[in-house]
This record gives C-alpha cells, structure tokens and sequence, in this order.
C-alpha cells in the first residue's frame, strides 16, 4: 500500500487518467469509480485521508490496485538500488520481450501489498534488458534521493524507428525509511510528441504567415474574446500577444464610445448575418492610447457543421491614407476657395487651350461672365492670331525647361481694349505625366503701368530739371507755346517766368532761320543736339545758346510736346574765338622765329609742328621733320635723358642738356628749354633748341687751359696744388700715407745761358715726359714754376717715396737734349717729405719738401734729402 501511496500522492494528474482510462477502456462501472477517486482525491488534496498502510483509503477499491498494476498498459519495473530487477507488471514483461512467470506474477502482486525490499527473480540487471533505460537513470542521478519523484521524456531510438517515453522514477521509502528500491513507469509518448512537433510545425508556419502579413489578422471566438492575433496587429496596438490572448477584444482596444455598435456588429456578424457588410472601418485604441483607423475585412469562421466558431478579422492601418485624404479634401477646398476669392485672374484650361472655368476676377478682367468665357478659345482673349501665337510659344518653351512660364503680355477686354497683363502660367501634369489642362493666372497691369509711366515721366522730368539747374528747361506744345520753364531759362534769358509761359517760343529767336530750321530737324528727326541758336535776351542783347530737344510722346505714340534744354555758350564762343586769333599770333611767331622750335606730343614722342629755323638746323624738310619721333633726332639714350634731367632739377637749370643727331649724321650740342603748351585744347610740349656746340668745345679748351702747363703738359702750379688740397684731405679721411716731392733743375742758368733758350726749354719739356712715364697714373706731377716741378705720391710712405725720387733723378741722369750738335745733358736735385699728421695745409708740407731741396742744393746737387 505504501507504494500505491506515493504513487497516488506524487503522481496524482498522471495516475488519474491512467486509471480513468483504463476503467472507460475496460467497461467498469465508470461511474463508481470515477466518484470514488474523484472523493479519494479531494479529500487527499485537502488532508483530509490518512494514507498511513493500515487505512487504505476505500476498501471497495483495495482489492482492484494489484489487478490494475497488473492490468495496467504501462511498463511498470520495481528496481533496487543496483538497478537489479526486482518485480514488473505484464507490460512491463512484453515490454522487455518475455512472458511473466507466474511466479514472477505473485512476487509483484505482494510487492504492492507488503512492502518489502526487491528480490532479484533473476538476478538479472535492467541494463541487460534496456540499457538505455539504466543509463538515463543513471544519469539522472535520481537514486539515493529519498521521497523524491522524478520525471522526464527521453527519445529512443529503437529498431522500429524512434520513440519517445515519460520515464517516472519513485522511491519507494522502508519501514525504517530507507529506500528500498525504486519503481520506474513507461509512458510511451511517441504519438503525442510526433504530433505535438506536427502541430508545432503547422503552427510555426501559419504564425510565420500571419507574421509576415502586413494586415492586423484577429481571431475572435463567439464570446469576443481574442484567440490570434499576428505580429502586425501586435505592433498597430502596441500590445505583446500574451497581452490580448483570452481578453475581450471590444472592451480592449475599442474607444468606448464606438463598443456599443461594434459588439451589436460582431453579434450579427457571429448570427451568421454578414449582410451589412465583411467590412467594417473603426477606430483602435493603441496601449499607448492612440487612436488608430482600422479597415477590416471580415470572415465568419464555422465549423464542420456550419457552426459559427469565431470571427476571423485581418484590418489594414488607413490612419495615414485617411489623414492625406482628409487633408487632399481640405486643400482642395481651400483652392477652390482661393480660385473664386483670388484677385488675380485664373483661366483654367484644356490641353488644347480652351477655356475651362475661370473664376470672378477674370471675369472682371475680361469683362466677360463665366458661362461666356467657357468653352471660348484662349486666343480669343488676345490682340490677334500672331500675337497669340507668340504668347503660346513663350509658355511651350517654359514648360521644356520645366519652368512656370512668366511674363508680361498684350490681351485684349472683349470691348477692344488692349491692356498689359501679367502672366503664370502653368501646366497641370497627371501622375502618369500626361497633359491634364493649364492654369493661367492674369494680372491686369493697366494701372500698375499707368501710373509707372507717369512716375518715370515725372522723374526723369525733375531729375533733369534739377541735376541741370543752371541749363534751362522748357517744354513747348507742338505750336511753340511755353507751358514750363524752370528758373535757370528766366536767369539765362532776364525773363521773368511769367513773361513766357503761354507765349510762344517764337520771340526768342534772333533769326528766323535758324528758328525754322531747329523745328524741322526736331520734328523728323524727333530729337535735336548741341544745336547752337541765337537768341534774343529780354534785355535786347543777342546771345548763343546750345539747346537739346525731343519730341515728348503721348500713349499711342503721337507727338504731343517738345521739350528741351538750353545753356547759354556766348562766353565761349567769345573766349574760342579769342583762342582762333591767339593761335593765329601763336603760328606767326612759331614760323618767323630764327629760334629753333620744335612741338613734341609728349603722349606719343612725335615731333607734331616744327619751325623753318628747325628744318634749316636739323636738315629735314619741314614735312619729313613733322612726321619724324623726338628720339630719330636726340642721341641720348632714354637713361641717359632720364639723368640729364634729374640734374638739371638739381641744378635748378630751365633747360636741359642734350645732344641731337642733324639730318648730315653730325651730333650737335644743345641746350633744349620746354614748357607745356596747350594748342586746340591739347597738351603738347614746345621745345626751344640752341646750339651750343661750340660755346661748349670753347668751354672744354678753356677749362683744360686752366689747369695744364701750356709748354710739358703736366698739371700746372693751380692745378697741382687743387689736386694737393684734394690729395691731402683724403690722407686725413683714411690715414693713409702720401709723400710730396720737390725738384729742381741744377745749374738751368747755364743750359739757357750755354745753348740758349729754347735748348731749356726742351730740357723741361723732355724732363716732364720722363716724369710721367716713370711715375704712376695716380701720382700727380706738376710744374710750379721756372725749373722747379713736384710730384705728389699717394699711397706711399717716406722710405718709397726717397726710392722713387732716386728713380727719377737717375732717369733725368741719363736724359740727353741734342739741341743742333750739342748734347746737353743736366741733373736734379729733390726735396723729400712725409705728409705729418700735424700738416694743415699743401704748403706747409711743399715748404718742408723745399726746404729738403736746398739741402740737396746745399749738399753737392744731384742727389736726394729727406725734410
Ligand atoms: P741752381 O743750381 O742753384 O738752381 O742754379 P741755377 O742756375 O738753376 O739757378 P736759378 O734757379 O737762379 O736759375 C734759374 C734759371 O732758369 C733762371 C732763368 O733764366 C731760367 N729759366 C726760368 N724759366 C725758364 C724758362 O721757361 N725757359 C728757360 N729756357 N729758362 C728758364
Ligand atoms: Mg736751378
Ligand atoms: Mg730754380
């Protein structure tokens, strides 16, 4: 009984059917039975039974527990502790391929009864019989766990293919609750797990199906309550389907105002009464608390028997579609309301531009009603055929480039009237791109146009008026009556205004010539310029004024006023006049002058006039001179013009020096003085040219004359001490040494007295070319006087200055003058001397190397000393 115990206590569900089963299968009383377990159990969910052994809990069934577990379909092994056999019921026996011994058979019954630990009938293991059997066991590990049920399914692979069991294993507690063994039962389940995995299968793939629907799919039983629901209508709800499963559609996600008809709906539609319609649009309430719109198509679903089972609902989210629609409506009316409300004119138009509608402002424009206007052609509206040909190929060329097309135009009111008009055109395309019709909007710009004409009229009037304030202004009608002047004509004309307006333009002329003339040139011509007139001022004097005048337009085109300026140019032509004669005066002199003049543009370099005195000097012909370039006749280069220039700024000369090439390839010196000239309003340049070649050749002779010995060439006295002065600066300036050397002839009495004068004079002169041949190019070499000449030795300090007079004086030594057949031979004696830091002047320092001569003198002569 204790096994029977636990195996009712841990195994009640499972054990329930067992039994119930087998009492439906095997014709029992099922009514006796299933009362007296349905009152077992009750009573041993609530303890209210006493399982101990002694009290079995219903006699009458005492008797039928061994038969059922030997009856029972279900192998059924008691285990001990080893896994060794012990006791198994029929099935069990058939299970493993055997028949029970009755033996065997009596052993289990009193194992159910007594509770006794398991005598191995065979000493045989299960794992001999059904390994993989033993080895799950094992594996779970069960055994050793007193009291504890333990249950699992586990796949085997058998020859016949797989199967699949519910293996429960209980503990089978001792007396002195110890275990004593275990009893194992086998449910065979391959049936339902093959099913099971059939039906998953079925159902993962008509939920993968209704999880890639896009519509919401709900199934609702008769009751309204959900029973499906897919992953669309999951994520239009915002709901998790665990969320929605088993609950009250309608109470759910239904606004509250809408439940009452939707519930009237379903209980129709569940009648089988779907004649109000499968579809049906209301309103959702998302989790969130949105309201979605839902269009619904709905199903009946019934059972074999016709029997309304549920409804089957799969609903598509038009919330948006229905938004666009709504505010597609909206627009449409507000367009509709804009056309008729719009001020500017809107035609509405066919593909081939007939008039469509059109709403009250067109008619306005037009002048025509909407009933008029309809089904009129377009280019009814316009001027002409051309013109509106014009108009539709400027809209067709917009709508290539994809434009609105936008511009003024010329149309026509149905009295006649031509007006400008502003235009929008654009095309109505439909979604496949065809041509629906065109929309024109028109603006009547008659007004807008009028009063720009008159603004710009006016403008341009006073801005003339006033930005020529000292010009005068008048406008005449086309018989010369002065409407407007403005106060720079009575200035101009000692008229006062009213002395003119409404008298006509007439008594200002003071030629009645000139006056026909200006008329007729401005009425052909519509306009006049610069046209100078005479006229008579107030005061009786005659002046010239220049005037401009036009002919002032009306609308259609018609002449209908003349305006003009005028300004008063009597001082001018005075003052060209005065000019004419100054030229005249100007030409006199240029021509008869015997001053060399020549007129030099200086933008171009071209000679422009030249005078006959300039042809005769430079010995071209006038005409050639005109045509020649200042630089054919200057010999300067451009550079060396540029300086002469900027010395004879700093100089503060009036002229500049220069040398010009004559026609025969002489060059000639001259001094050119310049100065601008304006001749007929240009800037030129005169140039006035002397010639001073000679003046300057005589200039250099002199100036050498100045500073050369006229007799040995070599620097004379002047000149030798300019030099010194300069030599001794620049030894103060850079520390350098320099010596300075005296000579003198010995004994030149007695050459002159002996051979005459001219033979000493050639000794002088033979004596001055041996000094310049043995000196340096930077010594310098003079004659002070007499006989007596000094050098003067930059660079060199005493001791090369003593060497260089030993040169010398050997070199005069050797010099020999043949005068007819004498040879006259002579010496120098020299004087020495460093320049001293303490020397202020050249003569100190000749004074100290004169000194140092007469010692030579004093010592013998010919020989050189140091002072
Ligand atoms: P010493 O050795 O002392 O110098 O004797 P010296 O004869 O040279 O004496 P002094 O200097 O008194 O005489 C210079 C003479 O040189 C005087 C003069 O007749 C001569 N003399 C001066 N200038 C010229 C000249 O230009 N030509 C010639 N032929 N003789 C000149
Ligand atoms: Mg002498
Ligand atoms: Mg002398």
């Amino acid at each position: 009984m204790k096994l029977l115990r636990s195996l009712l206590e841990k195994n009640e569900e499972w054990f329930k059917n067992q039994i119930l089963e087998y009492v439906v299968s095997h014709g029992a009383e099922s009514g006796d039975v299933t009362a007296d377990w349905a009152a077992f159990f009750a009573n041993l969910k609530h303890g209210l039974v006493d399982l101990a052994p002694d009290t079995p809990p219903s006699t009458g069934l005492h008797g039928r527990f061994p038969t059922l577990f030997e009856q029972m379909d279900m192998p059924m092994f008691i285990l001990d502790d080893e896994l060794n056999l012990g006791a198994m019921n029929k099935a069990a026996a058939m299970f493993i391929g055997r028949d029970l011994e009755p033996g065997e058979l009596e052993y289990a019954r009193e194992c159910f009864l007594e509770p006794s630990p398991p005598q191995s009938c065979e000493s045989k293991s299960l794992t001999d019989y059904l390994p993989w059997l033993a080895e799950s066991l094992r594996d779970t590990r069960a055994f050793g766990k007193i009291g504890q049920k333990i249950r699992y399914d586990i796949p085997v692979s058998l020859e016949d293919g797989e199967r699949h069991y519910t293996v429960t294993v209980l503990d089978m507690p001792g007396t002195d609750d110890d275990s004593f063994g275990y009893a194992v039962v086998l449910d065979e389940i391959s049936f339902g797990v093959e099913a099971s995995r059939k039906f998953e299968r079925e159902r993962s793939r008509a939920d993968h199906y209704l999880d890639i629907v896009g519509s919401m799919v709900v199934a609702l039983d008769t009751s309204g309550l959900v029973t499906m629901i897919n992953q669309a209508g999951c994520e239009v709800l915002g709901y998790e389907a665990d969320e929605l499963l088993g609950r009250e559609w309608v109470d759910l996600v239904i606004p509250a105002d809408q439940r009452g008809d939707i519930k009237e709906y379903l209980y129709l539609a569940l009648s089988d009464d779907m004649a109000h319609g499968e579809e049906i649009t209301n309103f959702v309430v998302t989790k969130s608390g949105a309201h979605r719109l839902i269009q619904w198509k709905n199903r009946l679903l019934t059972n074999e028997k016709d029997v309304p089972m549920g409804i089957l609902c799969s609903g598509v989210d038009i919330t948006e579609q229905q938004l666009m629609e709504d505010a597609l409506a909206e627009k449409e009316l507000w367009l509709r309301n804009t056309f008729v409300a719009l001020g500017e004119g809107v035609l509405i138009l066919s593909p081939n531009r007939e008039i469509l509608d059109a709403n009250p402002a067109a008619e306005t424009i037009f002048q025509m009603t909407n009933s008029e206007l309809e089904g009129l052609p377009a280019g009814r509206l316009h001027v002409d055929g051309d013109h509106y040909e014009k108009f539709v190929q400027k809209t067709e060329a917009a709508f290539e480039d994809g434009r609105t097309a936008r511009f003024e135009y010329v149309m026509r009111r149905s009295n006649g009237e031509v007006f400008p008009t502003e235009h929008s055109i654009s095309m109505i395309s439909g979604d496949d791109g065809s041509k629906l019709g065109l929309v024109s909007v028109i603006k009547d710009i008659s007004a807008r146009k009028r009063a720009e004409k008159v603004l710009s009229e006016s403008e341009e009037k006073f801005r003339r008026i006033f930005e020529s304030i000292e010009e005068g202004y008048m406008v005449t009608d086309l018989d010369g009556i002065i409407n407007m002047v403005n106060p720079a004509t009575c200035k101009l004309l000692f008229y006062d205004e009213s002395n003119l307006i409404g008298k006509n333009i007439d008594l200002l002329y003071a030629d009645e010539g000139e006056r026909q003339q200006f008329r007729e040139v401005v009425l052909e011509k519509g306009a006049v310029r610069g046209h100078q007139i005479h006229v008579s001022r107030a005061d009786g004097a005659s002046i010239v004024v220049e005037a401009n005048a036009h002919l002032v337009l009306d609308d259609a085109g018609q002449p209908m006023a003349l305006e003009g300026t005028f300004r008063d140019i009597t001082n001018r032509i005075e003052a060209e006049k005065i000019l004419r004669d100054r030229e005249k005066q100007y030409r006199a002199f240029f021509e008869n002058n015997h001053a060399i003049m020549l007129l030099v543009d200086p933008a171009t370099d071209r000679i422009v006039d030249a005078n006959p005195a300039a042809s005769e000097f430079y010995g071209y012909p006038l005409d050639v001179l005109r045509a020649m370039e200042l630089n054919e006749i200057d010999a300067l280069s451009p550079e060396e013009i540029f300086m002469e220039m900027d010395k004879a700024r700093e100089e503060g000369r009036t002229y500049c020096i220069h040398k010009h090439r004559l026609a025969s390839g002489a060059v000639r010196d001259v001094e050119v003085y310049s100065g601008p000239i304006s001749v007929l309003g240009k800037q030129l340049l005169y140039s006035v040219i002397h010639d001073v070649t000679q003046r300057i050749s005589l200039e250099r002779k002199m100036t050498k004359l100045a500073t050369i010995d006229a007799m040995t060439g070599v620097n004379n006295r002047h000149q030798f001490f300019t030099l010194g002065i300069r030599e001794l600066q620049r030894v103060k300036r850079y520390n350098s040494p320099l010596t300075v050397l005296m000579l003198d002839i010995d004994y030149f009495k007695s050459v002159n007295d002996t051979h005459g004068h001219q033979a000493g004079d050639l000794v002088l002169k033979m004596l001055a070319a041996s000094a310049m041949s043995t000196l340096r190019a930077s010594d310098i070499f003079g004659r002070l006087g007499g006989e007596e000449f000094a050098a003067i030795l930059p660079e060199t300090g005493l001791r090369e200055g003593m060497e260089v007079a030993e040169r010398l004086r050997e070199a005069f030594s050797k010099l020999v003058a043949r005068v007819r057949d004498a040879e006259i031979t002579f010496t120098v004696s020299i004087g020495v001397t460093l320049v001293r830091s303490t020397d202020k002047t050249i003569e100190e320092v000749i004074n100290r190397a004169d000194e140092a001569l007469y010692k030579a003198k004093r010592m013998g002569r010919n020989r050189v000393e140091q002072g």
